[in-house]
């Protein structure tokens, strides 16, 4: 069979423990079979990030700036116990962190639904996809133990040296708190416009809320921004596409959720999508089932899954025991990353077979063959509980 041809190279981030063995066995028997791949490979194993004084991190993200498309496989972010394992020189930054400082851009996370496997919420039928701000707010805050009577100010000293402004945030009695938070219109301006592009990449609504009735200045900025953005550059892309952008407030985005059947975007502020990501994700059953993908407001895409290296069965890997680790969310950040670049060099053979790959994965787990995470919770009778390697077969058999 003649392999389904690439043009551009793919940037490939390869990563730690459980996931590397499965990113192997993917690409040797779900795409190499294929697609004659294309990648620049970069290890962003713990071994060649302490080797590279990680290097190797910075040059895949740089990577993804020239080529478009990065897939990243899950990596260790180190701490006390990761720097005596590796014998580290250094407590290495998150991986995810120093690409993202790169790329500058907002990450989208969306469940793969499939039948099988029932969101707790009744009610969704369809994906709910949160794309999360992150920058700023408590995330970047100041804060002050306030010990007793006194005053706090908010102070503004302009650079060129104009007039200072100023604003009581309390005239305090006693003993209290303070913070102080900010965000810049630069960064506010990215995030709506990666998530307005996300939105018509994969053609579905766009739901924005803040609590601008109560924070008039600072959440109504981010309202306002996404606003004067949306008409000045995207209102007649959606109505074109299809699509609606829509504001609420955040509580009565949070309702509206809940009673919704899925199916669009819901950019959140960052505490907000912190919070509500960890919901979401539980609520659609598995954390193994959750994709994840960095958009950069320059159209830079890098595709990933949501979860880890999978440490505790990695260990019974290397105990010679077995393991069932869901390779899903590795398999569609691979697809994901195939479709992109096939989108983007005009090669529809390339779209079409990471929908194939997709639909051969879905059609595995609802045909009730699945790893134990899945089995555990499915509501197909007498699912067939297999291991790591049998479910990547059991999808080549149905590709
Ligand atoms: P994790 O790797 O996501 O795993 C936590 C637990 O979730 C697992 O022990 C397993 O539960 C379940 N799980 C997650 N993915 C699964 C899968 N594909 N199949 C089946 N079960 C799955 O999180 P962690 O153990 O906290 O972190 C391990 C390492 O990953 C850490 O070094 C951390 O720094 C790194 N990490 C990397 C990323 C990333 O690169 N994006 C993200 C998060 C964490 P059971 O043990 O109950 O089966
Ligand atoms: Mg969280």
């Amino acid at each position: 069979m003649t392999k389904i041809r690439m043009t551009t190279p793919l940037v490939e981030m390869d990563g730690d423990e459980m996931t590397r063995i499965i990113w192997k066995m993917i690409k040797d028997e779900l795409i190499e079979p294929f697609v004659d791949l294309k990648t620049e490979y970069y290890d962003l194993g713990l071994k060649e990030r302490e080797r590279t004084h990680d290097q190797v991190t910075i040059d895949s993200a740089e990577a993804t700036k020239r080529l478009g498309v990065a897939v990243k496989c899950a990596t260790i972010t180190p701490n006390a116990a990761r720097v005596e394992e590796y014998g580290l020189s250094e407590m290495w930054k998150s991986p995810n962190g120093t690409i993202r400082a790169v790329l500058d851009g907002t990450v989208f996370r969306a469940p793969i639904v499939v039948k099988g496997i029932e969101p707790y919420v009744r009610t969704w039928q369809k994906p709910i996809t949160i794309a999360r701000h992150a920058y700023g707010d408590v995330y970047k805050n100041v804060e002050l133990l306030v010990p007793g009577p006194g005053k706090v100010e908010l102070v503004y000293t302009p650079a060129d040296g104009g007039d200072e402004v100023r604003a009581t945030v309390h005239d305090y009695q006693g003993a209290g708190i303070a913070q102080g938070i900010h965000n810049l219109d630069d960064s506010i301006a990215s995030f709506a416009r990666a998530s307005f592009n996300y939105a018509l990449d994969t053609k579905q609504d766009l739901w924005f809320a803040t609590k601008d009735t109560i924070s008039k200045t600072y959440d109504h900025r981010f309202k306002d921004i996404f606003a004067q953005i949306f008409d000045a550059e995207y209102r007649e892309r959606f109505e074109a596409a299809g699509i609606e952008y829509f504001y609420t407030l955040i509580d009565d985005a949070v309702a509206r959720v809940i009673r919704s059947e899925g199916g669009f975007i819901w950019a959140c502020k960052n505490y907000d999508g912190d919070v509500m990501s960890d919901m979401v994700s539980t609520a659609f059953g598995s954390l193994a089932m959750m994709t994840s993908v960095l958009v950069s407001p320059h159209g830079y895409y890098e595709y990933e899954a949501a979860h880890g290296t999978v440490q505790r069965h990695y260990d019974k890997h290397l105990a010679g025991e077995e393991t069932s680790t869901n390779s899903v969310a590795t398999i569609f950040a691979w697809t994901g990353a195939l479709a992109k670049r096939g989108e983007l060099d005009e090669l529809p053979e390339l779209v079409e077979f990471a929908h194939r790959l997709e639909a051969a994965t879905i059609r595995a787990i609802e045909d009730g063959v699945m790893t134990g995470d899945l089995a555990a919770i499915t509501s197909i009778p007498n699912p067939t509980r297999v291991n790591t390697h049998d479910f990547i077969r059991a999808v080549a058999e149905r590709l």
